[in-house]
């Protein structure tokens, strides 16, 4: 199988970005609804409706939901592709449509994604609530999941950008976790299964993205959706969409996220016997908070009369402005930054910072202020790199940059 060729070829235009909502993915469902593959299990908090799409008629089944977190996108566009591959004439997706049964659900929390809030429209995480059951769209996944009796579970997320794949230095682009089922933390044959699949996705994803796939923290928590269902016994895998360099829409992570659910499907479907998985799975190396989107170096700053040199470090917040989603940069620490590495790290050497207002950083201000008084920077960046990152990232095809 052809991996890459099946991203590059695979890909549903009309969604990119980062506010996907229901009215982003509601024409293309029901134009792929051809043979009552597309139902509504029930409604969100707002009342929008809470689609599932199911494909294939083997017996190998598959759950898989995404935007569970309504700002979580990423997933939900590679979740797409994936689709639209399953429903070509491609050869290998009618193999794997004979061998699988595929229940998703693209959008779990439509109110929060219309919002762009993590939370649904009562302000609770669902993915703290697998035990209240308390919203109707946990309920809704619940319940799909009794009826369905999947054999593997796909949970999908965004992480933000301040994690790192361990301490290399390097963004946590992808990351996974086979989710506890105890608070011993132990491995069964269920979590096993997982990390199997967790094990087949990173080897794939580290030929083109190397040493950065991150292995998430396995604290045990029954609230949360993935650690009740491996509880039940069914492998779940928790997939994290994370920041790859410059890209900040997410459109490159897109197709990594599509190359891991490729590799994971592909390996449940070759049934290889392994050993000593737990070895390779624990060598991914664990997120660590270790990252800023932007650090200044050496930067002076007047403190009334003393001039010292310090560092500050500066985070986009996403706001929804005008049904578009800004990246919003503040100021968000100032001073040792040792242990931290930026996205963009800026080295200043020596200029003497200035803006409107008192001349010092402050905390949770925007960042914007001048070096030297010549150098403007606007909203975090020089103009030039944002202009690099924001405007012209999105158009540089995968084929290109990893072939
Ligand atoms: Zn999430």
């Amino acid at each position: 199988m052809n991996v890459q060729q099946i991203i590059n070829d695979f890909k549903v235009e009309s969604i990119t970005g980062r506010y996907i909502t229901l009215e982003s993915i509601e024409p293309i469902l029901k134009e792929w609804n051809t043979d009552n593959q597309l139902k509504i299990e029930g409604y969100s908090v707002l009342k929008r409706p809470i689609y599932s799409y199911t494909i294939g008629t083997g017996s190998t089944k598959i759950l898989l939901w995404s935007q569970m977190h309504g700002n979580e996108s990423t997933t939900t566009k590679a979740l797409f592709d994936l689709l639209l591959f399953l429903n070509s004439e491609n050869q290998e997706a009618k193999d794997f449509l004979n061998h699988f049964t595929f229940l998703c659900f693209p959008m779990l929390n439509p109110d929060g994604a219309w919002a762009y809030t993590r939370e649904n429209a009562n302000g609770v995480d669902l993915n703290r609530d697998a035990q209240d059951l308390s919203q109707p769209e946990s309920q809704i996944l619940r319940q799909a999941f009794n009826a369905f009796q999947p054999n593997f579970c796909f949970n999908l997320h965004d992480q933000r950008t301040i994690y790192g794949a361990g301490t290399s230095g390097n963004p946590a682009t992808v990351s996974f976790l086979a989710p506890s089922y105890n608070m011993e933390r132990e491995y069964n044959e269920t979590r096993n299964k997982a990390i199997e699949v967790i094990v087949a996705m990173n080897e794939a994803l580290q030929k083109i993205i190397p040493n950065q796939v991150g292995r998430f923290d396995d604290a045990f928590n029954l609230n949360c959706v993935g650690d009740t269902f491996q509880s039940l016994g069914v492998p779940t895998i928790l997939f994290e969409a994370g920041h790859f360099q410059n890209d900040y829409l997410r459109e490159h992570t897109r197709n990594f996220l599509f190359l891991a659910l490729i590799s994971g499907i592909q390996h449940i479907y070759e049934n290889v016997i392994v050993n000593n998985e737990i070895d390779d799975y624990l060598r991914i190396p664990q997120n660590k908070v270790n990252f800023y989107d932007i650090v200044y170096k050496n930067v002076k700053i007047n403190y009334d009369g003393i001039v010292k040199s310090t560092n500050f470090a500066i985070q986009f917040i996403e706001e929804l402005i005008e049904n578009k989603i800004s990246f919003c940069a503040y100021f968000s620490e100032i001073g040792n930054l040792d242990s931290f590495f930026g996205h963009f790290e800026y080295d200043a050497k020596g200029a003497l910072y200035s803006d409107d207002k008192e001349n010092i950083p402050k905390l949770n201000r925007k960042a914007n202020f001048y070096l030297e008084k010549n150098i403007k920077i606007g909203n975090g960046l020089p103009f030039n790199l944002y202009f690099l990152i924001f405007i012209t990232n999105s158009s540089i095809s995968f084929f290109k940059l990893y072939q």
